[in-house]
């Protein structure tokens, strides 16, 4: 008890004096740099729609990455690609010297969620994917800041490096696991991320820990009518195992969350099928108890191994750590956002927005663009998880949601992709750019504000040494055998 009070003590305090040192002076600053936002804006969000057109899956953003990695070069970024031995990530920075900043982009879209930019469900493209979770405004906006922050260097107003991180694949595999193992963030003084969402507010809650392995059963083939007993079902293996899985879930703890599919599971009837593969996730709030899990998950493998007399292997593809929060560098993040204001938000968006709400059950109450109060951190966080997590235990992270999507419509579904092709979206980039460029402008000026967030991220990662989930060996790229 006593070392979480004396943390918490510690951690108010690092708070107090980021507050007192926030704004201010650096108030016109941080106007030139919404002006470059706005100055940009026709060019981003042209940008931002073109990315949300290509709709690329994860380790695919071939097109998406090259879009947003030119722009930036012809903006004057040095530009580095396929970094991490991930074709589609790069690193653009600019300027040189301290403080080095960074800010996160993804692009990657969600399989099978092509939808057109309107209120009803229609499918663009049938089959492809879409950007069911907004990444394309999400890489777009990041980029937007880095380059205000760019132009206020170039100006003479700002020193030191602006770096912006193209990061693929946040929806599967996890590029920024990859890039943090390369060690491509661990110059930087501070972090900042931003992700599309139905609130707008600043992210004081950590995100899940997550687990992703494959289990395969071997077995024997045979005729399954001829001569069953020489066979020896891979399937009924799997079968078995996600029995084990299922009833094992009533006893764990209510934040643990875990899913499958089917990956492989025979092929016709009439033959006992010698191969199952199984593509499992398990998430809990905290790494220690992902690990727990799935130490669990070994045994239930191996017990339906036996029983079936197959033989069972469990692989681990990726995982997240649970993310790091960091209150100092937060508050100065809600400082900025609160002066800003909501998104601004039209009667024409807002209607847009009810017809989704009424065309997926859901309360039509239209868009909710106002800045969320501060709130103290949920001891455990919502489901879901991210790469940023990782990111968030090699460098301080500040963490920022901006409203693209009408409040409580369904997420990694049609109404995220259709808002985020159109207006809605549009004006949550840019707001979020604006919130994140002036942020920034904060760390560059005031080293007492870098100096308080990383104090508290001393704090906190003490005794804690990161280690990927990932295997060792280069990530699975597409067309790959694993
Ligand atoms: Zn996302």
């Amino acid at each position: 008890m006593k070392p979480f009070l004396a943390r918490t003590a510690f951690v108010l305090a690092a708070v107090a004096m980021a507050v007192s040192l926030a704004p201010g002076a650096s108030v016109k600053k941080k106007e030139e740099a919404v002006a470059s936002v706005e100055r940009h804006q026709s060019e981003i969000i042209a940008l931002s729609d073109q990315v949300w057109g290509f709709a690329e899956l994860a380790l695919q953003e071939v097109r998406s990455a090259k879009a947003l990695a030119d722009y930036a070069e012809a903006q004057g970024f040095e530009v580095e690609r396929g970094v991490a031995g991930l074709p589609t990530a790069f690193v653009a920075s600019y300027g040189q010297g301290r403080p080095i900043v960074g800010i996160l982009g993804e692009y990657d879209a969600l399989p099978g969620l092509s939808q057109k930019a309107q209120s009803a469900k229609e499918v663009l493209v049938p089959g492809a994917p879409g950007h069911g979770c907004g990444h394309n405004l999400l890489g777009t906006a990041a980029l937007s800041a880095a380059l205000a922050i760019k132009d206020l260097m170039a100006a003479g107003k700002l020193k030191g490096t602006i770096r912006f991180y193209g990061t693929p694949a946040e929806e599967a595999v996890g590029g920024k696991v990859y890039m943090v193992r390369e060690g491509l963030f661990k110059d930087l003084d501070v972090c900042l991320s931003w992700h599309p969402s139905d609130k707008t507010k600043v992210a004081v809650d950590s995100s899940q820990a997550l687990v992703e392995f494959f289990v395969e059963f071997s077995g024997k083939t045979a005729h399954a009518a001829g001569d069953p007993w020489n066979g020896r079902s891979a399937v009924a293996a799997m079968e078995l195992f996600t029995a084990g899985l299922n009833r094992m879930r009533e006893f764990v703890k209510p934040t643990v969350r875990m899913h499958y599919s089917i990956v492989k599971g025979g092929d016709v009837p009439n033959v006992v099928p010698a191969y199952a593969k199984l593509w499992c996730w398990l998430r809990d709030s905290k790494g220690a108890g992902v690990e727990q899990l799935l130490a669990r998950t070994h045994k239930i493998a191996e017990g339906a191994a036996l029983m079936t007399e197959t033989e069972a292997k469990i692989t681990v593809q990726s995982g997240n750590w649970e993310t790091l929060v960091n209150l100092a560098g937060a508050k100065v993040l809600f400082a900025n956002l609160d002066r800003l204001g909501p998104v601004p938000f039209t009667p024409e968006e807002q209607e847009f927005a009810k017809e989704i709400q009424r065309a997926t059950g859901v309360e039509p109450k239209g868009l909710d663009g106002k800045v969320q109060p501060w709130a103290a951190p949920k001891p455990d966080p919502e489901g879901g998880s991210t790469d940023v997590g990782d990111v968030s235990w090699v460098v301080p992270m500040l963490g920022l949601g901006v409203t693209t999507a009408p409040l409580d419509a369904p997420w990694h579904a049609w109404p995220t992709a259709a808002c985020a092709g159109m207006s809605i979206g549009h004006k949550g980039l840019v707001h979020a750019a604006k919130v994140l460029a002036a942020t920034m402008v904060d760390l560059y000026e005031d080293p007492k504000t870098v100096q308080a967030i990383q104090a508290e991220f001393k704090e906190k990662t003490k005794g804690i040494a990161y280690k990927p989930f990932v295997p060792e060996g280069p990530p699975p790229l597409p067309g790959e055998k694993r």
